[in-house]
């Protein structure tokens, strides 16, 4: 049976060519990038030589680029280091979009803790946060907002920039979560222009799992919540994972170099909606295919729960994903479709495909009919 795997936005595969950066510091390269001898020394080289490459993707300072164990920890450190930053200030209010990803939603009950008030910035009805949603919010007691530049489950794409300036206008610091779109989707300004903190994560642009990145313009200094040996500009303490932040420099370059990477994701991803739209039945959550992510289809069967078509599908040999939590084998309600005004159940249909650079055209028609067949047979 041939295997198409369709779940790019959860994780992408490790390029082999990544794999080869990595392995010299798995191996011979082992130095701590903080030790001043030879090993050290070339530890530090290969770090400042990945945090170039991350600087030239993104357009700015490489003081500017600070390396993480994930995009998580990444969007944790602007958001959790922010409020600890101003704790006790004249501006109490932070705001969120209803459709971040977990690792923001999740930092709520600590910022609300430190005495903030959070607050959730709607969405659309196809997922997007307009700019108009984030100024009717904004004023000048915001201190920070964090709205995605594209969503994981759905693919729509925001207006980073134009939230951004937005926010600056305001004078509230812009967190933006680019973990779905960096390398992808280049942003119209470099993001000093717009963004106070832009999150990175390796392992969705082909790079190995456990290495992110956070931009922080310069200027701006959120409190470490990782302290100790003062690294990474006394911003995150803890030896850096040197084989990983190569492999996500390596990624990134080879990101930059495949030009029609994005095309090749569309026409992948246009192939399945196109053979799903002449099987019908389904519905698709962002009609707009130009506000979506190129690699990315989320659809529903209306009365169909995603979790049985899922399996179905996997046992047909295509990997897709709901895109939203999943606890005891079965799909919780999608927190992005309910915040776009779904019900319970209709939150529980979403189902997400999400295609990759090595994806075909035939692999997405493949996906489309034995999804069709998936629903067809329960
Ligand atoms: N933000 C978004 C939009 C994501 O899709 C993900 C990963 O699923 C993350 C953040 C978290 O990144 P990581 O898996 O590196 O912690």
């Amino acid at each position: 049976m041939r295997r198409i795997y369709a779940d790019h936005a959860a994780t992408t595969p490790t390029d082999p060519r990544v794999v080869e950066a990595m392995l010299p510091f798995l191996r011979e390269q082992f130095g701590n990038p903080s030790s001043l001898h030879e090993w050290g020394r070339k530890a530090r080289m290969a770090l400042d030589e990945a945090r170039d490459t991350l600087s030239e993707a993104l357009r700015c300072l490489p003081g500017e680029v600070l390396f993480t164990s994930s995009g998580t920890e990444a969007a944790n450190l602007a958001l959790v280091g922010t409020a600890l930053a101003h704790r006790g200030g004249a501006r109490n209010r932070i705001l969120l979009s209803s459709v971040e990803h977990h690792c923001v939603l999740e930092c709520r009950s600590l910022l609300e803790s430190f005495g903030y008030s959070v607050e959730l910035i709607p969405c659309e009805r196809d997922t997007s946060v307009s700019l108009h949603a984030v100024r009717e919010m904004l004023d000048e007691r915001t201190l920070l907002v964090s709205v995605m530049h594209a969503n994981n489950e759905t693919g729509a794409i925001n207006d980073a920039e134009g939230i951004g300036e937005a926010c600056r206008a305001a004078g509230a610091l812009y967190h933006c979560d680019a973990v779905q779109t960096f390398t992808l989707l280049q942003f119209r300004l470099p993001p000093a222009e717009w963004a106070d903190f832009v999150s990175l994560s390796a392992h969705k642009v082909y790079g190995p799992k456990g290495a992110g990145a956070l931009f922080v313009r310069a200027g701006v200094k959120p409190s470490p919540i990782l302290v100790g040996g003062g690294q990474e500009r006394e911003m995150r303490a803890g030896t850096e994972n040197v084989a990983g932040i190569v492999g996500f420099a390596e990624a990134v370059r080879l990101a930059m170099q495949d030009e029609d990477r994005a095309v090749r994701m569309r026409a992948a991803r246009d192939a399945f909606v196109g053979a799903m739209e002449r099987a019908g039945g389904a519905v698709f959550t962002t009609p707009d295919w130009s506000r979506v992510l190129p690699g990315h289809a989320h659809v529903r069967f209306p009365g169909r729960r995603a979790d049985a078509a899922l399996i179905n599908l996997d046992q047909r040999g295509i990997a897709a994903s709901s895109g939203a939590a999943c606890s005891s084998g079965s799909i919780e309600p999608s927190h992005v479709l309910l915040a776009a005004g779904l019900s319970e159940a209709e939150a529980q249909e979403g189902l997400r495909l999400s295609f990759g650079k090595d994806s075909t055209e035939a692999d997405g028609v493949s996906a489309a009919e034995e999804l069709a067949a998936s629903v067809a047979a329960r």
